[in-house]
């Protein structure tokens, strides 16, 4: 039987298996993780209730205070570190360092979980190296990634290596009809346009204006003909991006370049369709309420031309984390995907 904590997750029975295994060993409890799994697969979640787990009294009964604290970021003992920019220096992993040296207040372990690891540069890796390779004897690192070739090899080797699959849609279909009651018909389709990340198809089935907003992003997409439209659209989504920049904080700047790596994985959507139905398989399509559309592109453009488009939003999607001026970027993008 798996913790309570756990049944959080959709669709990540495998990873689940090995933690519960540690917990129900407890001498053997490796002090250096790092959990891997694209964005939405749930590895903060899963992270955070293997935390629950590990300090819970119940083994992570998912009611205690200590289990809600945990779940929540609200337990001094284990920190949650967020990034606020694209990357994480080294005076800010120097501060972590230190707070991992501190024994915990209340509960058995103090554990740093460390969200977007792979945005460390090299000194801040460098600098964690020793840490991780020997924690203080009552601290755990979690740091989570999306994928194991982001983490330097250094740090990945001296870590206990644990990874999520990205759910299936009939996982995250059903876990939305269990959850919120809705109907199948909008479970399958927020879990299809959800690119397999649970909180995006959540947000789906609560929020028809955003659900909306999503299905627009893919006929702007199939809109696209010429400069003027590309550029058109470059205006539209820098300036929804801008909802994100227009207060102080700091963390807004990552937001909003954040909003466009999401739309542009949105768009990557509409040309892994089309190769897929030019590769004649129909059965995954995201798009599927523009199968005519899409059907018709698959049909009437070379594969080489298509391919082109999505190595050119994959290199976009890199550069967003440079510093680039967001307009000239999607400009240039938007204007040459047809
Ligand atoms: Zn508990």
């Amino acid at each position: 039987m798996s913790a309570k904590v756990f049944d959080a997750l959709v669709g990540q029975s495998d990873a689940i298996d090995v933690l519960q295994n540690v917990l129900d060993n407890r001498e053997h409890l490796v002090q250096s993780w790092l959990f891997t799994g694209p964005q939405g697969s749930g590895r903060s979640v899963l992270a955070r209730a293997f935390a629950a787990a590990i300090e819970c009294e119940n083994g992570g009964c998912r009611n205690c205070s200590t289990c809600k604290t945990v779940m929540n970021d609200q337990n001094p003992d284990v920190t949650v570190i967020l990034p606020k920019e694209s990357v994480i220096k080294v005076q800010e992993t120097r501060e972590i360092i230190k707070l991992a040296d501190k024994f915990p207040n209340a509960l058995k372990k103090r554990i740093i979980i460390i969200e977007d690891a792979d945005r460390m540069n090299d000194a801040s890796f460098n600098s964690l190296l020793k840490s991780i390779e020997e924690p203080p004897e009552n601290t755990i690192w979690i740091l989570l990634a999306p994928t194991l070739e982001s983490i330097i090899a250094t740090i990945r080797s001296r870590c206990q290596k644990v990874q999520l699959k990205l759910p299936n849609i009939r996982d995250i279909a059903q876990y939305l009809i269990k959850e919120t009651g809705v109907d199948a018909t909008l479970a399958e389709k927020a879990a299809r346009l959800s690119r397999g990340h649970i909180g995006i198809a959540k947000r789906y089935v609560t929020n028809s204006d955003e659900l909306a907003e999503r299905e627009q992003v893919t006929r702007d997409v199939l809109a696209l003909s010429d400069a003027v439209s590309g550029y058109l659209l470059a205006q539209t989504v820098v300036e929804k991006s801008k909802q994100y920049t227009s207060s102080a904080e700091q963390s807004t700047k990552r937001q909003a370049t954040d909003f466009i790596d999401d739309y542009l994985q949105s768009v990557m959507t509409v040309y892994t369709d089309i190769a897929k139905l030019q590769a004649r398989n129909a059965e995954s399509i995201v798009n599927a309420q523009n199968l005519k559309e899409l059907q018709h592109l698959a049909k009437n453009t070379s594969v080489d031309s298509n391919l082109r488009c999505i190595n050119a939003i994959q290199t976009a999607r890199r550069r967003l984390f440079v510093n680039v001026k967001l307009e000239v970027l999607l400009e240039a993008l938007f204007s040459n995907l047809n």
